[in-house]
Parts: structure tokens; sequence; C-alpha cells
């Protein structure tokens, strides 16, 4: 017999196995609590994937009255990068997922579960290790990198599966002496699962998402705790998500494979495991053909990218939710008024073999859900991108006020909405103009068309400045600006026109107003344009526009 306490006073003789104690430090979540969390590590990237990983644990958690909690796995220390926190945490701000609990500032936590942040966890995942290790469940290998390496190809050769199982695992069950004298004489050592299940032996694991999935059970000795101390992702996983309380373990579709030995983990430690659901991984369509997404290549896989190119957080959201949940578009038409985060998931009705990202309708969306948002909402939304993105834009909303607010909001919720605003880059442009300053530099550049001759144009919008009545509707007014084109030789239609004794037609006469108010040919309606802009705005540009 092995005498496993032995081996694990060798090993670990300053650590203690109690792990029971150690859960005992941290209150009792309710029973019915759905705890679930976002557990990225802090490598600088922002990619959709990860950002869907962090929405949907949040709203199941939320829509649950549980909590979501957010922990930094830094225990791969190559690909971690300094500000790598602050950064993931600022992510989810942007995007209204702040955590309930965890980490919330380098170094600082809310929450009674802490430290969410790995690196600073290193003792309980040796607790957790020793444990292991006296129950007979995991042991010390001090396999080398070149024995590993010839045992693989010997395998290859031999064509069995890769790994350390078996009689592949000459340190599952060395004797005690042999084991002693190897801790003894100092070597580094990783520690290893002892795997319950050998190859061939298949098991079937829940998954809310995708339904049951029926594999190979764990047979390989996978590493746990590596030669330098830290756990791998595995072992932290464990001990993070039992000590945290975690109820449901909601994380992208990469991890499905590592089900099977996460199950075991609880199992081989005694714990009930938690939950687990699988996000389907988004999808790009090239030359005819599915891929994954690439964080690192596509483009629009970048969620930084996609802000400065002036997508809304509440957009992408709304987009990823339009391809994860087949009844979230339906539902949002009904609920015009609602936030995506109001919708309710149903992890078993998600998508669950890929989603498809499509720019075309990732445009729809954004320019659907800007619709959707009131004047001020919009407003605040326009202004703190533009503080971020687009300096001039950031000048001209910073004046504030009513009246860039109603331009803003020009003709918006409107029978006509004509919804033009598909992403925040295109709202300088479209009201620039009503900006008095802005206004004046246009109109240095403006081209008038030539078949009317400038001093004629000059007089009739001077008179027609004195006629503008604006306490006339749209068809008061259409009326009244055709009676007043009669005036100088404008027809009030085609048949009119054709008549032969006209100069133009009511359509530029119009546009005669339009450049003279606002220096540009491509704006939104008139009539409310020179509603927003008012009588005595309208009255002035009339008269100073023409002079250039
Ligand atoms: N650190 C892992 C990742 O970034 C988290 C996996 C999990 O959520 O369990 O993908």
């Amino acid at each position: 017999m092995r005498d496993n306490q032995a081996i694990a006073d060798a090993l670990f003789p300053w650590v203690s196995s109690d792990i029971r104690s150690l859960r005992g430090r941290y209150p009792a979540r309710p029973e019915w609590q759905v705890v679930s969390r976002i557990a990225p590590s802090p490598t600088g990237l922002f990619h959709l994937g990860g950002l869907l990983a962090a929405f949907v644990p949040y709203m199941y958690a939320h829509q649950e009255d549980g909590v979501f909690f957010f922990r930094i796995e830094d225990t791969d220390q190559e690909r971690k990068v300094e500000w790598g926190v602050d950064f993931l945490i600022a992510g989810l701000h942007d995007f209204g997922l702040d955590p309930d609990e965890g980490r919330i500032a380098e170094g600082v936590d809310r929450g009674d579960y802490g430290p969410y942040q790995q690196s600073e966890r290193l003792e309980f995942y040796r607790m957790m290790a020793r444990y292991l290790i006296e129950q007979g469940r995991a042991y010390p290998c001090w396999l080398t990198t070149e024995e590993l390496d010839e045992m693989r190809e010997w395998q290859m050769l031999a064509k069995q599966p890769p790994g350390v199982y078996g009689e592949f695992a000459p340190w599952r069950d060395a004797s005690t002496e042999e084991v002693l004298a190897k801790i003894a004489s100092g070597e580094d050592c990783v520690i290893r699962l002892r795997a319950p299940y050998t190859h061939g032996e298949r098991k079937t694991y829940p998954d809310l998402i995708r339904g049951d999935v029926t594999t190979q059970a764990p047979f390989v000795d996978t590493v746990l705790l590596k030669s330098d101390g830290f756990p791998t992702y595995h072992l932290a996983h464990l001990v993070d998500d039992w000590l945290m309380g975690t109820t449901h373990i909601i994380r992208a579709d990469e991890w499905l494979a590592s089900v099977p030995l996460h199950i075991t983990l609880f199992e081989q430690a005694g714990l009930i495991p938690p939950y687990y659901a699988h996000i389907a991984p988004l999808l790009k369509s090239e030359d005819g053909k599915k891929r994954k997404l690439s964080k690192r290549k596509d483009p629009e896989a970048d969620v930084r990218d996609l802000l400065a190119r002036g997508y809304a957080p509440g957009g992408i959201l709304s987009y990823l939710m339009t391809i994860l949940d087949p009844n979230y578009e339906a539902w949002q038409n009904e609920h015009p008024e609602s936030d995506v985060r109001d919708f309710h998931i149903d992890l078993e009705g998600l998508n669950n073999s890929g989603a498809l990202v499509d720019e075309e309708k990732m445009r729809q969306v954004n320019r659907e859900y800007l619709a959707r948002l009131s004047r001020d909402e919009l407003y605040d939304e326009a202004f703190a991108w533009a503080s971020n993105h687009d300096a001039d834009l950031f000048t001209l909303l910073e004046k504030g006020g009513d009246y860039i607010r109603d331009a803003l909001n020009i003709e918006r919720h409107t029978e006509k909405d004509p919804k033009r605003y598909v992403l925040y880059t295109d709202i300088y442009d479209q009201i620039a103009f009503f900006d008095d300053g802005i206004w004046g530099q246009r109109m240095v550049d403006v081209v008038w068309p030539e078949e009317f001759d400038r001093d004629f144009v000059a007089t009739l919008l001077a008179d027609y400045a004195d006629r503008y009545d604006p306490s006339m509707d749209v068809e008061q007014w259409f009326d009244d600006l055709k009676e007043f084109g009669q005036g100088y030789g404008f027809a009030v239609n085609n048949a009119q026109f054709k008549e032969g004794w006209y100069i133009g037609k009511v359509g530029n006469l119009a546009m005669l107003l339009r450049l003279a108010l606002t220096g540009t040919a491509q704006t939104p309606d008139l009539w409310s344009m020179m509603q927003i802009m008012g009588e005595e705005r309208v009255k002035e540009r009339l008269r100073k526009g023409n002079k250039g």
C-alpha cells in the first residue's frame, strides 16, 4: 500500500490539506442562488468572443436574481500584460456588464469570496493538490520533457493515444520509498491527476446549451500543479469555482472538450460539479466556407476596433443576442423601449452550432439600436463616444442644450423616421450645419445652381425670410411655399412646369432655401430643420446666406 500521507507530508510540509475549513472561511451562498462568472486572462485583447463569454453569464445570472462575478485568470504569466486587468474592467464597464462581485480595480475586490485574482490564490491550489494526494487521487510525477517527448513519439508509432496514463505513467504507482527518495533529491515535479478511467470508457456529460454529450471519459493523468507551483487552468477552475460557489459555468465553446476532466476533478475531490453551458463559437464566412472568427486576424472580432468605428456598445450587444438567441429579435421589436439586458434568455434554446458574424447585419442591428434610443439617451451615448473617438463631434455636442439635442433628434420617432444613423460616425456630417459657426464656414464654399442669377436668389431669400411663419404645420407651410414660388416663377408641379412659362419647380425653390440654411444639398426634411432652427435663425440665415 502506498503511504499517500507520507508522500503529501514530504511534498507539502507547510501546506494544510483541510479544504473543508478553507471553504468555511467563506460565507455559504443561499441554496437557490444562481452564481455565474467571467474569468478572462489579462492578455490585453478584447474580442467579440470574450464579450459574449461575459454577456451570457451576466444575462443568465441577472435574470435568475443571481450573482455575476469577475475573476482574473493570470496564472499564465507569459500571456499577461501589465495593464490587462484595468483594461478588462473598463471593457466590461463600457458594455454595462459590471460584475456584482470580483476584481473592481487593480488589487481591489468587491465581494466575500476573494481574492478574485488567481496569482493571489496559490496557497489554495496547493491545499487542494495536497488533499488530492492524500486521498490517492493525485500523485507527483518526475517525467522529464525528454522522456515525455520520447514517449509521445513511441505512442504515435504504436498508434496509441498520446499522454501519461496507465503503463505510460511510471510514477502513478511507484513505491512509497521510491517517491520519498525522489522528493528528498529535491528535483522538480508536477502533480498529476490519477485519472479514474481507462481508454475506451465512455461517459455522458450534460451541457445546458448543447444537451448531453457522450464522449471518452478522462483517462490521461493531466497535470494539475506545475513545477513552478502554479496551477493549470483545470485545478484553478476546480478550486476557484468551488470556493466561490459558482453554480453555472457559462463559457466559450473552446472549453467544451475539458468538461469531462472538469466534472471528474470535482468528483475526485468529493464535490458536486456545477452546471456547464458552452456558448456556440462565432464564425465567419470566407470563400463560401465557414470558419471560426479569429481574435487576432479578423478586424470585426476586435471590440475596441468596432467601438472606434462607431458601433454602440448597446448595438454590439444587441447584435450578439440576435445571432445567439432566435427569439431575441422578435422580442426586441415588440419591446422597443426595453434594453437587451431585459430580455430573458433560454440557455437550452440558444444557438448551439455556431453563430455567423456578418458585418452588414451588425450595421443594421446597430442602426436599429440607435433608432430606439430617446433623444437624450442618444445624446448622452454619442457624447460619451465622441469624447473618446471624434473631436469634431465632441466639440459640436459639448455645447449641449436643447438646440443641438433637437438637431440630433431630427425626424426620429416620426412616421417617416429615416433612421439615418447607422454608426456614431454618421452623426457629425448630418447635423454639423445646425451649428452657426460651422454653417458660416460651409456657406463660403456653397455651390449655387447656375441657372439662377445670384441677385435674384438673394432677393428671393430675403423676401421669403419676411414671409416665413414657423407656426404653420408642414402642409400649410408647403402650400404657402408653393404660393410664394408662383410669384417668382416656380411651378407647383411637373404639369405646370411643362406649360413652359416657369423658371423652375417648387423643388428648385426648396433647394435654394436648403442651401441657404445649411450650405449643403443633402439634408433632413426642410420644414423639420426650420422648426428646430427657430424663426430668428432661419430668417437670419436666409438673409445672410446668399452673401457667402
Ligand atoms: N480563462 C479562461 C478563458 O479565458 C476561462 C475559461 C472559463 O470560463 O472557465 O477562456
